[in-house]
């Protein structure tokens, strides 16, 4: 087109396109979910805006906040329009092709090794996707503040934009059009296109429609050649014209003659509804299946794995502040969950008002060490025209979130209780078996594996539900036979007289275990808890006792196990080679010289200080992993 102005995709999505196009064995299905979410998002944004600007919405079909789908089987071009908010040219640009999101070198990254296209939409980079079936594409868009723009390519490095003067006029919204590859003419059919929208965009809040032809019986006059039976494709007007002939028809009807009207089938053309946009949370609980928990989650996380979450919460809380919320646990950490974990926002939870979709970069709803949780808030007590500012400032926010936690913290709970793996400290009886207790077998080691530092970070972080939080930590033990053990269970096995729970930390088990801290302790039979996180030791400068009981480091000074009466006499006979041997030592940074009570082989051994960092401590500062 003359009017052209032609763009180089950046290169980091240029590559990632390359691969798209070669990936011959992913599932293809996956552009048109991609399509449909970011029309939905699009439909999010323009009705978020006409809270504070009615005018934005525009009148008659232009305020119609839907999703049309259509077919061209002649042109084999399958078009997705929606009516949000648009782009202007230079959302065009940006968007599409010159600026790659931040995940999207370790998409590339993760693609080349394991070939997973389904975790795009995550990445950011889902509209690529439409490569898979198209080789090339059309993304005609209006925004509100600029003219009618077309974007095309056809993922040859390159891209063009002009000013569509051609195209009907879109009024506002975008619609994208792909040229189909031979190998995708499956994607014109309907009923492939109803499968996939049912399978995977069912729970979209917006309408979805396509134009979907219709076969109908309509009777038009008989022709004097009987034998002439062939099918005829019509427009809705002409179909319109068989129901005049059904009025003649029945006023023949008394007479005996021959009918002078014959059925044919006829092929009709009108907009199905493809989707139930009844929001699944406003259900009760008790009708929706665990099914639609789990397509729901799929939408919501952009999580297209294909694993199901490993729990979630759907509640409403009432009182003083309303809401409804559906939490879920992913069945994977995402890539980037502990990246600048400090330093970034990370929201997951999406924040509707009175079923006005908000906001999903609002951090305020849950604190850091839960924002590996997907799920949506919904409230009645908010006020809909709100600046973030104004939202973070609202009084029932606090009390929103003081709840959220609790039903996480609850959820999380029930995944341990209803594992059967992990009752194996309880009498036999107590626990029933029942018809899931395979699929919830071994669930919480797998929670524990993705998300326990979450949990340890919380401990660190939340001081009102350490205990809470404590009681979801799972370490191995001396005692532990390889397996994870919690605190409870650590308890039930202390022995008579045992005051304090006595664990040690270091870079790993096989280490700990020779450690010659241990030797005593081993020997009087008292359980020890390895810690080889480093994050762990954080985690124990903030959980000081659980449940009445102290927490003691093995290898720090002072270390006292159960009464120890011989200890003052042995202190008293080694009186003046302590003394010596201190004086001795004293270039070295040694402190104090003592006699030990932990020892059982090994005649002696340094130790921290009870206020110093552990040796451990020391190894993780100098390397700087946390
Ligand atoms: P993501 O949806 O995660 O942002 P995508 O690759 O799917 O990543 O889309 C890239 C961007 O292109 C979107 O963030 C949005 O700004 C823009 N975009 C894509 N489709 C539409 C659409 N139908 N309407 C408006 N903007 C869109
Ligand atoms: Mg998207």
């Amino acid at each position: 087109r003359s009017n052209a102005e032609k763009f180089e995709f950046q290169a980091e999505v240029s590559r990632l396109m390359d691969i798209i196009i070669n990936s011959l064995y992913s599932n293809k299905d996956i552009f048109l979910r991609e399509l449909i979410s970011n029309a939905s998002d699009a439909l999010d944004k323009i009705r978020f805006l006409s809270l504070t600007d009615k005018e934005v919405l525009g009148e008659g079909d232009n305020s119609k906040l839907e999703i049309q789908i259509k077919l061209d089987k002649e042109k084999k071009i399958l078009s997705l329009r929606d009516r949000g908010i648009g782009m202007t040219k230079e959302d065009l640009i940006k968007n599409l092709g010159t600026i790659a999101k931040s995940g999207t070198s370790a998409f590339v990254e993760k693609m080349q090794s394991s070939g997973d296209l389904n975790l795009i939409g995550q990445f950011g980079v889902g509209f690529y996707s439409v490569y898979l079936v198209a080789d090339y594409v059309e993304v005609i868009s209006k925004h509100n503040d600029d003219k009618q723009y077309l974007w095309e390519s056809k993922a040859d490095g390159a891209f063009a934009i002009s000013e569509d003067t051609w195209n009907e006029p879109l009024g506002r919204g975008t619609e994208i059009r792909l040229h189909l590859r031979d190998e995708a003419q499956e994607y014109l059919e309907e009923s492939k296109l109803k499968e996939l929208v049912k399978k995977y965009s069912e729970f979209i809040n917006f309408p979805i429609y396509i134009w979907a032809s219709k076969e109908v019986d309509v009777e038009v006059p008989a022709d004097e050649d009987e034998s002439s039976d062939e099918e005829e494709t019509t427009d809705k007007s002409s179909s319109e014209e068989g129901e005049d002939e059904d009025a003649e028809k029945s006023e023949d009807e008394d007479t005996e003659k021959k009918p002078k009207t014959k059925k044919v089938k006829e092929t009709t053309n009108e907009w199905e509804l493809l989707n139930d946009v009844k929001a699944i949370w406003l259900r009760s609980p008790k009708e929706v299946t665990d099914e639609e928990y789990t397509k729901f989650y799929h939408i919501l996380a952009k999580d297209f794995g294909e694993e199901k979450p490993l729990a979630w919460s759907h509640f409403t809380a009432e009182g003083d502040v309303e809401f409804k919320a559906v939490l879920f646990v992913p069945p994977k950490a995402p890539h980037d969950l502990y990246e600048s974990y400090y330093n970034s926002s990370k929201a997951n939870l999406k924040l509707y008002v009175r079923r006005v979709f908000i906001s999903d970069e609002f951090d305020e709803l849950l604190p850091k060490y839960l924002s590996f949780l997907k799920g949506l808030v919904d409230s009645d007590t908010l006020p809909l025209n709100v600046s973030r500012e104004m939202l973070q400032a609202h009084s029932s926010l606090k009390t929103i979130k003081k709840k959220l936690i609790r039903k996480a913290l609850d959820m999380i709970r029930k995944i341990a209780e209803e594992d059967p793996d992990e009752s194996s400290g309880k009498d036999e009886k107590e626990v029933e078996k029942s018809d899931d207790d395979d699929e919830k077998k071994g669930q919480y080691t797998k929670f524990w594996n993705e998300f326990g530092k979450s949990i340890k970070l919380g401990i660190v972080e939340d001081a009102t539900n350490r205990n809470r939080l404590a009681k979801l930590l799972r370490f191995e033990s001396t005692k532990s036979d390889g397996k994870l053990t919690s605190l409870d269970q650590y308890i039930s096995r202390m022995k008579p007289g045992q005051k304090d729970i006595f664990y040690i930390t270091g870079t790993s088990k096989e280490q700990l275990e020779k450690s010659p801290f241990l030797e005593r302790l081993k020997k009087k039979n008292y359980e020890v808890i390895f810690f080889t996180d480093p994050v762990d030791e954080y985690l124990m400068q903030y959980l000081m006792d659980y449940e009445g009981k102290q927490f003691q480091n093995v290898s720090k000074e002072g270390l006292k196990i159960g009464k120890d009466s011989k200890n003052k006499e042995l202190k008293d006979s080694f009186k003046e080679l302590t003394k010596w041997w201190k004086g001795a030592l004293a270039s070295e940074n040694v402190d104090d010289v003592k006699i030990s009570n932990r020892l059982d082989n090994t005649p002696c051994v340094v130790v921290t200080s009870k206020f110093g960092w552990s040796a451990n401590m020391e190894r993780i500062m100098q390397s700087q992993t946390l």
